[in-house]
């Protein structure tokens, strides 16, 4: 019990100061301690932490953590188990079954690859940015064919390219379509309605798997109604729980496909999990105090109303590219038909590097933002503006933007705040 509220002591101490230049140092006991010459500075106010994920935790979800935890085969479990799991489905706007894994969302990509292929299957990926690229080389790694469809890290995905890609594929060799709903390394959300349009015009039987990881519980999605057949998400973002649970979203016939599915799985098979999660339980020990999280946000979501929720994020996200567009500085995403209610990528000005903005935002003003991944390193920072996050927050964060573009000398204009004011208050 010493042991762990040592720990937790010092991970609290970090969480106040998350930008003191905390080392931690591993001592023979096993414990952490800061090491005495980088020590923990007190910095008042709030950190910020507008990363596209993970998000800011409310405070009820903490609290609903900070339980005892339970008998994870115990009657109240049971309750709790079929409680979230029935609520979950609703989220996603599926009636079909949802699967929790205690893991990243990397876990889930997994997890929707290995119930439903089979070694060599071709699968068709878009290379919508970052994190399309990492399933890809993941599918690669699995021993799956993935082909991409290229883009240019600055829209969605080109349902007409999948499309004409489906209907040239005549021996039907791709077995699944692999899209990522809301790419955050560039804030480009693609259209999953035309997605499906797409692949039943060219008739395809292929399978279609979407990430949703940066947008379930933010940005419109609709599981059952897209005809799509694994849905991948994680707890950090929308869902404003802290990292360590991601979901499978299935329907009926990635169930079938699963029953034919010949790649090597084990703690990821949807069979051994849906068993007794029809009872509220789960084949091996499960998140539990996560769970209590989840059941928390899920109340939140609810009480806001899941429509409530999307437009809060379209506004923010208006209010954001508003104070863009009067800084002077380019929106990475180019077209406003694919634009993410739930990050906005920043394109710097040629010569200026986002990650030296950033380095001076954190130091000045205790607030992350996104760094630029793969291509786009140092090229663009991304604003989060997800998950528990109201007007003034938004406000904060932009202030801390324009503030730090000023500090860091970065070539703007002023006035964005202004704008995202007069925006949120209805006077633009
Ligand atoms: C965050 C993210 C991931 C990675 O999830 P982890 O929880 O870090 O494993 C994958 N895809 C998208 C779109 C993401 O935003």
């Amino acid at each position: 019990m010493q042991f762990s509220s040592a720990v937790l002591g010092f991970a609290r101490a970090a969480s106040f100061a998350p930008m003191g230049g905390v080392r931690f140092q591993a001592t023979r006991q096993g414990k952490r301690v800061a090491s005495s010459s980088n020590a923990p500075r007190y910095r008042p106010g709030r950190h910020f932490l507008q990363i596209p994920g993970p998000t800011n935790v409310p405070d009820r979800v903490l609290r609903a953590i900070d339980n005892p935890t339970i008998d994870h085969r115990g009657p109240e479990f049971g309750q709790l188990g079929r409680e979230v799991l029935a609520r979950l489905k609703e989220v996603f706007r599926t009636k079909g079954p949802v699967v929790i894994y205690p893991a990243s969302g990397t876990g889930a990509w997994e997890a929707a690859l290995v119930n439903t292929l089979s070694p060599g299957d071709r699968v068709l990926m878009c290379r919508t940015g970052w994190f399309a690229s990492l399933w890809q080389e993941m599918a690669e790694r699995l021993g799956l064919d993935p082909v991409f469809i290229e883009t240019d890290w600055r829209h969605g995905a080109d349902a007409a390219a999948i499309g004409a890609a489906l209907a040239a594929d005549g021996e039907r060799r791709i077995k699944a379509v692999c899209v990522v709903h809301n790419e955050t390394s560039t804030g480009c959300t693609s259209r999953i309605g035309e997605v499906r349009a797409a692949i039943d015009e060219a008739g395809h039987p292929a399978l279609l798997l979407v990430d949703t990881i940066s947008s379930l519980a933010s940005i419109d999605y609709r599981h059952d109604e897209w005809g799509v057949d694994v849905t991948v998400a994680g707890s950090q973002k929308g869902l404003m729980l802290p990292p360590g649970l991601s979901f499978n979203a299935v329907s009926e016939k990635a169930l079938a496909a699963s029953a034919a599915a010949r790649l090597p799985r084990s703690y990821w098979d949807w069979r051994a999990m849906l068993k007794p999660n029809a009872e509220g339980f789960f084949p091996f020990t499960p998140a539990t105090n996560m769970l209590f999280g989840l059941s928390a946000a899920l109340d939140m979501i609810f009480e806001e109303g899941l429509e409530s929720v999307f437009a809060r994020h379209d506004r923010h996200a208006e209010a954001t590219r508003r104070a863009v567009r009067a800084w002077g500085l380019e929106i990475q995403c180019a077209d406003p038909k694919y634009f993410s209610s739930s990050l906005t990528a920043v394109r710097l000005p040629e010569g200026a590097s986002a990650d030296a903005l950033r380095a001076v935002i954190l130091e000045r003003f205790n607030m992350s933002l996104g760094n630029g991944l793969g291509i786009l390193k140092d090229r663009v920072f991304r604003i989060g503006h997800l998950g528990n996050f109201g007007d003034l927050e938004l406000i904060g964060t932009l202030g801390g933007v324009e503030m730090g573009l000023a500090a860091a000398r970065v070539p703007h204009q002023s006035g964005g705040v202004q704008a995202a004011l007069d925006y949120l208050s209805g006077s633009a």
